[in-house]
Formats: C-alpha cells, sequence, structure tokens
C-alpha cells in the first residue's frame, strides 16, 4: 500500500494531490481504523474542511489528520512536505536546505530551511535499540566552518570537533552505526557514548585508547598492538568516519558546529537505511506523527 515510489513520476500518480496525502497520512496514524484520542470511539465522520479532518460521532472531538505532528501548523501543502520527505529519503547523499529550496521551489529559503530541519528532527528515533553484538567503536575529528568560508584543507583557523563513532559488524560487513559529538577523549565522555550507544553483554572493538579501559557493562577488546595502523584493525568504523566526512564536505561544504549533531543523525539515519529508501520515507513522515510539532524557536534553540 505505501511503497515508495521509484521516480518523479511515480511520485506524481502516488501522490497527485492534497487528498491523496491527507489519505497516506489517516492510514498511517490509524492502521486499524480511527479511534477517537479523546474517548476511544471508532465511529467518525469526515469533515470538509481544506485539511482532512475527522469528527469523533460520541464526543464530536474534531481531529485534523496533522493535529499533533510535526505537520501541524504548517502552511507548506502536504505535497511539499511528501515531496521533501521523498527527496530527502531517496537522494543518496541527502539535501541541502539551499537544494531542497530550488527543488521545491519554495519562497524563501528560511521555508526550506526549517521544512529539512523538521524532516531532520524525526530522523531520530526516540525508541531506537542500542547497537549489540560485535561493536567497532573509535572517536575522530571533523573539520567545520569557522564563518561563511567553506572548509578548506589546511587553513588553521577552521575548528575541529570530537566525535565518536560505533558500527555493529554483521558477519563480514557492517550493519548499524551510531555518530556522536563528545566533549573530548576521556574516559568519562567514551563511556558515556559507548553507554548510550551500546546493548549491555555487546563486545566493544576499541584501538586500546586508555579512555575505553574502564567500560561498563560491555566486553571490551583493545585490538591495537604496538605499530599496527588503526584503519587496518577498525576497517569499518574508520571507512564510516571517511563517508562522513566526504559526506560533510560534498553536501554542505564542510559542517558549521553549531548543528552538528543534527547533520550526524542524517547521517546516521541514511546509513541505517541504506537499502531500504522506503522505511527511510515512512519514517521521515510516519516518525514525525509521534513528535510535538516544533516551532521554529525549538529548532533554532536545540544543539
Ligand atoms: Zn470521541
Amino acid at each position: 500500500m505505501t511503497e515508495l515510489p521509484r521516480s518523479l513520476p511515480e511520485f506524481e500518480v502516488r501522490f497527485p494531490d492534497e487528498a491523496a496525502c491527507a489519505r497516506w497520512l489517516l492510514e498511517k496514524r490509524w492502521p486499524d481504523g480511527f479511534r477517537c484520542p479523546a474517548c476511544g470511539q471508532a465511529e467518525a465522520w469526515e469533515l470538509g474542511r481544506e485539511r482532512l479532518t475527522l469528527q469523533c460521532a460520541a464526543c464530536e472531538r474534531q481531529v485534523s489528520v496533522t493535529a499533533g505532528t510535526a505537520l501541524h501548523g504548517s502552511h507548506l501543502p502536504l505535497r511539499t512536505w511528501f515531496l521533501a520527505a521523498w527527496l530527502v529519503a531517496t537522494h543518496k547523499n541527502g539535501m541541502s536546505a539551499r537544494q531542497l529550496w530550488r527543488q521545491l521551489g519554495l519562497g524563501s529559503y528560511k521555508s526550506a530551511w526549517l521544512l529539512l530541519r523538521k524532516l531532520r528532527r524525526a530522523m531520530v528515533d526516540p525508541e531506537r535499540e542500542p547497537l549489540a553484538g560485535l561493536v567497532e567503536v573509535d572517536e575522530t575529528s571533523l573539520p567545520f566552518r569557522a564563518g561563511g568560508e567553506p572548509v578548506r584543507p589546511g587553513r588553521s583557523h577552521d575548528g575541529k570537533l570530537l566525535v565518536a563513532g560505533a558500527v555493529e559488524i554483521k558477519g563480514e560487513g557492517p550493519g548499524r552505526i551510531r555518530l556522536a559529538v563528545i566533549g573530548d577523549c576521556s574516559a568519562v565522555a567514551l563511556g558515556a557514548f559507548v553507554a548510550a550507544a551500546i546493548a549491555a553483554g555487546s563486545t566493544v572493538v576499541s584501538d586500546g585508547w586508555p579512555g575505553y579501559k574502564k567500560l561498563k557493562d560491555v566486553k571490551h577488546e583493545p585490538t591495537v598492538v604496538g605499530e599496527t595502523p588503526a584503519h587496518l584493525v577498525l576497517p569499518w568504523v574508520h571507512r564510516v568516519f571517511a563517508n562522513a566526512k566526504r559526506w560533510a564536505l560534498g553536501v554542505y561544504h564542510g559542517l558549521r558546529p553549531k548543528h552538528l549533531q543534527a547533520y550526524l543523525d542524517e547521517f546516521v539515519f541514511r546509513f541505517n537505511r541504506r537499502h531500504n529508501p522506503a522505511a527511510a520515507f515512512d519514517r521521515l513522515l510516519g516518525l514525525g506523527l509521534t513528535l510535538e510539532p516544533a516551532t521554529y524557536q525549538m529548532l533554532v534553540c536545540r544543539s
């Protein structure tokens, strides 16, 4: 039913207008049929409003398909949201606000930026399961743009931010990943990252840095002995770091420190759904449904 359109023409057929998008939201929010959020009654009728609204037959509560969701209160058409989510979910490297602005033909850059921030917010699943099993962990530094200038190699006044990464190893290759900004490479910072990202009982493979010596609830296998380069013993976390850096340069011409964690979340979201863009699209709109609507101020002040 919700198979993802594989091309723009397919998107046009699947979501031709506001009504089709509203119907999709209705089925996503109440897959087993509408239930009144106030009284639990299943019987309701549809009101002829601009945006699809149901009225409970028992208590007369009126519920818009977008009420209580990330889309609520937006002046943009539902179809603009859907197209933005589709572009972000299916585009291999994602989109900058500037690209989205042009692609959607929006009136202002600010509305494109805000739309993208709301979609990014939906990328973090608060109930996501921690990584488990065999997990490579390491840390790196990402260059960021100090001012409005793009990052250029060798520029001394560009800053660097520390990032911790973890990659599940599934057989020969990587499973899911996590990336997080850390303040330093101390045992406290790395311990907190591991505790948040990795399930108890897992096995952590590290480069033997002292910061990993006191990990709790996980088995620790320091693997670097003497001069062995870290990328040989931790191949996947190093490949993820390299991809993230290339992505940051390619899509954003370098990251700004203020929103770095949000960018990392986007990279992680994309990586973890790399084999299933349909799930990414569902998540961008479907998961957004469970979040409280975010105001401009909330988005700007966060992180
Ligand atoms: Zn009711």
